[in-house]
């Protein structure tokens, strides 16, 4: 079945462009050219992706990914004019999987989708296509990991912590995923990416800063604790309780 993509563009032109591209590659877009519109049929539809363009009138895109996910977590790629780090990270920040600064190549763009769409269904692909050639955690056991009171539950794709939901979303369950895979191996930024984001990632590898920032947000500063740690000029590691 085709892909679903939202484009979400105010600048009519590059929404049509976008649109062709999308429909002659064989995905099925629909277009939104504001902010209330987008999301009300975000909300509505089960889309695959979304394009989502950050200066938009009504709701800005920013706005509409934050209230976007906090009913689901369809994955979304930002369109952005302005070539700012604050906009990529508070994209990121709000759960974007990906972001593209206009004007952008075409090429580019089908190419981030295509990874992006790769992340729809990580519970199939998760152990295909990450190959794992380190030793396996000793607490792993049919497909669980675990950290102190920290349980990831591969086949189910469920993290909990002292029996709390976490809500992760699909790069950061990978991440963790891998880290807890290799506990006590400090794991470089390149690793992380080539392993989370694949070989055919174009973006930076201070990416892999802004998921480990959710992750601690998401676990460590929630709990209390320092399950991620940071080694300087290495990468990062999580050490065996
Ligand atoms: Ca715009």
């Amino acid at each position: 079945m085709a892909a679903k993509i939202l484009i979400v563009e105010d600048e009519e032109k590059l929404a049509r462009f976008i649109e062709l591209e999308l429909t002659h590659e064989g995905y099925d877009a629909d277009k939104a050219g504001d902010g209330r519109t987008a999301l009300d049929m975000a909300l509505a539809e089960e889309y695959d992706l979304i394009l989502l363009d950050i200066m938009l009138p009504g709701l800005n895109g920013l706005e509409v990914l934050r209230r976007l996910h906090n009913e689901k977590q369809t994955p979304v790629i930002l369109l952005t004019a302005r070539d700012s780090v604050m906009d990529k990270v508070s994209g990121l920040d709000a759960g974007a999987v990906d972001y593209i600064t206009k004007p952008f190549a075409i090429e580019e763009l089908l190419a981030r989708i295509r990874v992006a769409l790769k992340f729809r269904h990580v519970p199939e692909s998760a152990g295909a296509d990450g190959p794992q050639d380190t030793a396996a955690s000793p607490g792993q056991t049919d497909g669980t990991l675990t950290w102190g009171a920290l349980v990831l539950d591969d086949k189910r794709r469920t993290v909990s912590y002292e029996g709390n939901d976490i809500s992760l979303t699909n790069r950061e369950f990978l991440m963790l995923k891998l880290l807890l895979e290799n506990c006590d191996i400090v794991l470089s930024r390149d690793t992380l990416l080539d392993r989370v984001c694949g070989y055919d990632y174009i973006g930076e590898t201070n990416v892999v800063d802004v998921y480990i920032r959710h992750l601690r947000s998401k676990i460590d500063d929630v709990y209390g604790i320092k399950m991620i740690q940071t080694v300087r000029g290495a990468g990062y590691v999580i050490r065996r309780k």
